[in-house]
């Protein structure tokens, strides 16, 4: 069995229920394969017994002591047990937070060995944050603990316990996947040493050995992903079609109520030149948000289909792919193409009839989520997939529809710029457009840091801005209130502003209405039947309404980078002055100010995109979702370059020996391929 091959859900180690495999899930561990990669964020150091009085010095440590008495205080309305120990040193108090439990587990008398961080407070040594053992359970402990990434339902402590259930039962069957011959050559570990040394390395060299091994793994695997894609694209006979006539595209540019940008015309020309070649066509088109990205698609669409090919285009919402089919149905209707919609929800009749359609060949242009790609659909003759928002799709995603048997044409673009070198290693040989311009008549968008304070004034501005006509966006971090904090929410909010904004009509979109209720919000406020849309980030993606020139973001502060910047691109969209207000609440974190400063000092999408990993740093794991083409279990693709280029020459000469991947000591890899080919992992 190798690694990718574990794909037996979670709930499956001994240990975890339905609960805690919800938590699991939430954290993106799916599969025993997934848990068994879950790598730890640091490591506890448990080789050295540290005095009461050494560990107050040291951030963290361990220390083993003797419980001589227990207390009790009062913090914030509840009873809080104090453990008071002792030992050679001196005295120290270990504060049990909501771990009344500990008082039986130890009590007076009794040896135990804590580990936590200790500090001089008060005058006396306290630790609120540390974990107890027996002196006995403690032997049995290994010297480097693991401390994982964790959230607020699951502890570093319980996915501890989940990772060694999974390692008894499944790590002495794992087989590498590597060729022998490679991995000596390399000098790496088996992949069950790496994975025993990830999890309880033996000192900080090994681990740092594990995590080579396993980067490289998953690095090499990737790599020969894209590179068999890439081969097999350039391979690949095109269908031979009619020659462009432009019948098409000429009425369409004509019917146009302005002309394409400079970069908007080089896209298309780049694009048109790809779509000539014997070749498929990898392209990816990058442009900030509002530089007119969907444009240059449907020129790009069309000039497919005069050519007698079908169309996919998919996005990463149903929102937008409502959009973007009402859209672009109204401007090709005339032209005489058959558009459709295809999302999850549609009834079964309508789903059933629409997809007979596409087999059929009834249906030129097809816009839907990844409900597109899904097994049951069949194209007649499909020579172009365009994938909006791509960084949204995961990399197997992608790299699964360009290996559809017609080898179809593809343009990926994204918002997100990503810089040359990285495209290419993450794309294969994709090739790169950049819209760096914007239309003509833009003006800027004026971004303002406005305090909870003084909000009354952002709806005052907001007020007049609708006297003219314009329109105007509310977002909030939540659709109802409740939790810990006191957050504004959606809801809430939806029935304030009616009154405050009135006689304005305000409507609300969240996640949790119905596809139709929201569909219908969305095409009501793009009308102007409201002038007001209150909203959590369900608009973050692509929505397009030129009449509103008006964002206020509440709860900035609790946004990311990249988010508030999708946000603010909502707005800015026409020749009007637009003006976003990004409202925050103080305390602020450090992070949280200086994401707010770069927004205010910056429009380019490239230098947020920059700050934003600058901010968050390489290790940050929410960042690596929201990158999305970051999307690996180990590797770091900025940190990892130099071994991604290394794994990319190393695919390069194991495919010139054995370019079919049919010798035994390949086998590992191909199991690999189609593992992750089945989205296992
Ligand atoms: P994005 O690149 O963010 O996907 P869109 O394609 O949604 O941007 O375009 C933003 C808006 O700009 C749309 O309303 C579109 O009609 C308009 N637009 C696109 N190209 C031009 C142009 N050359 N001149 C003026 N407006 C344009
Ligand atoms: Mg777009």
């Amino acid at each position: 069995m190798i690694l990718a091959e574990l794909c037996e859900p979670v709930a499956s180690v001994p240990g975890i229920g339905p609960r805690r495999s919800e938590a699991f899930l939430s954290l993106g561990v799916r599969t025993v394969g997934d848990l068994l990669c879950w790598a730890p964020r640091r490591y506890q150091d448990r080789r050295e017994t540290l005095s009461l009085a050494q560990a107050a010095a040291r951030e963290e440590g361990m220390v083993r002591c003797r419980v001589v008495a227990q207390d009790h205080f009062v913090a914030r309305g509840r009873r809080v047990l104090k453990l008071i120990v002792e030992d050679g040193s001196g005295r120290g108090a270990l504060l049990c937070y909501g771990r009344a439990a500990l008082g039986r587990a130890f009590p007076v008398g009794v040896d135990l060995v804590a580990w936590g961080q200790f500090a001089l407070r008060a005058g006396e040594i306290q630790a609120s944050v540390f974990e107890l053992a027996t002196p006995m359970q403690a032997a049995d402990m290994p010297p480097l603990m693991p401390v994982y990434p964790a959230s607020q339902a699951l502890a570093s402590r319980t996915i501890r316990a989940a990772v060694r259930a999974a390692r008894r039962r499944w790590e002495s069957d794992l087989e590498d996947d590597l060729p022998n011959l490679l991995r000596s050559q390399l000098s790496l570990l088996h992949v069950r040493d790496a994975i025993a040394q990830l999890h309880e390395p033996e000192s900080l060299e090994h681990a740092q050995r594990a995590r080579e091994r396993l980067v490289f793994g998953e690095l090499f695997v990737f790599q020969l992903g894209v590179t068999r894609a890439a081969l097999r694209r350039r391979s690949a006979a095109r269908v031979t079609r009619p020659a462009a006539t432009r019948r098409l595209i000429e009425p369409f540019l004509t019917a146009l109520p302005f002309s394409l940008t400079e970069g908007q015309r080089a896209a298309v020309d780049a694009i048109t030149a790809d779509l000539l070649r014997p070749t498929p066509m990898g392209r990816l088109l990058q442009g900030d948000v509002g530089s007119g990205k969907t444009l240059v698609a449907a020129i790009a669409a069309l000039h497919a289909i005069e050519r007698g090919g079908q169309v996919a285009f998919m996005v990463p919402t149903e929102l937008l792919a409502r959009q973007h089919a009402g859209r672009l149905a109204d401007q090709l209707r005339p032209l005489g193409i058959r558009t459709a919609l295809l999302v999850g929800g549609l009834a079964p009749g309508v789903r059933t009839a629409l997809l007979q359609a596409v087999a059929d060949g009834e249906v030129d242009l097809v816009i839907g989520t990844h409900a597109l790609f899904s097994d049951g659909v069949k194209w007649s003759h499909l020579s172009l997939a365009i994938i909006d928002e791509q960084h949204r799709f995961g990399v197997t995603q992608r790299q699964r529809l360009a290996q559809r048997g017609t080898h179809p044409d593809i343009l990926l673009m994204s918002a997100t710029p990503i810089p040359r070198s990285l495209a290419l290693t993450a794309f294969g040989d994709t090739d790169v457009s950049s819209i760096t311009d914007r239309p003509v008549g833009r003006l800027p968008v004026r971004t303002h840091l406005t305090r909870h304070e003084h909000a009354e004034r952002a709806y005052d501005f907001v007020h007049r801005r609708l006297e003219h006509g314009e329109r105007a966006y509310f977002v909030y971090p939540a659709i109802e209130e409740g939790g810990a904090r006191e957050l504004r929410s959606a809801e809430a909010m939806t029935d304030r502003l009616r009154d405050r904004l009135a006689p304005f009509r305000v409507g609300l979109a969240h996640s949790r209405l119905s596809d139709e209720e929201r569909a219908e919000t969305m095409t009501a406020f793009a009308r102007g039947d409201l002038q007001v849309l209150v909203a959590t980030s369900v608009i973050e993606v692509g929505v397009d309404v030129a009449d509103a020139t008006c964002i206020v973001i509440e709860h900035a502060e609790l946004f990311g980078l990249a988010a508030l910047h999708q946000l603010r691109g909502r707005v800015g969209r026409g020749s009007r002055q637009s003006w976003c207000f990004l409202m925050y609440r103080e305390p602020l974190t450090d992070d949280a100010r200086e994401r707010l400063k770069v927004l205010y000092e910056s429009n380019d999408g490239f230098h947020i995109a920059e700050e934003d990993l600058r901010i968050r740093g390489p290790g940050d794991l929410e960042g690596h979702r929201q990158a999305g083409y970051l999307d690996f279990a180990f590797a770091d693709i900025r940190r990892d370059m130099a071994t991604m280029i290394r794994a990319r020459e190393l695919v390069a000469s194991t495919l010139r020996d054995d370019a079919a991947l049919a010798t035994a000591a390949n086998e590992g890899l191909v199991r690999a391929l189609a593992a992750r080919d089945r989205g296992c992992r």
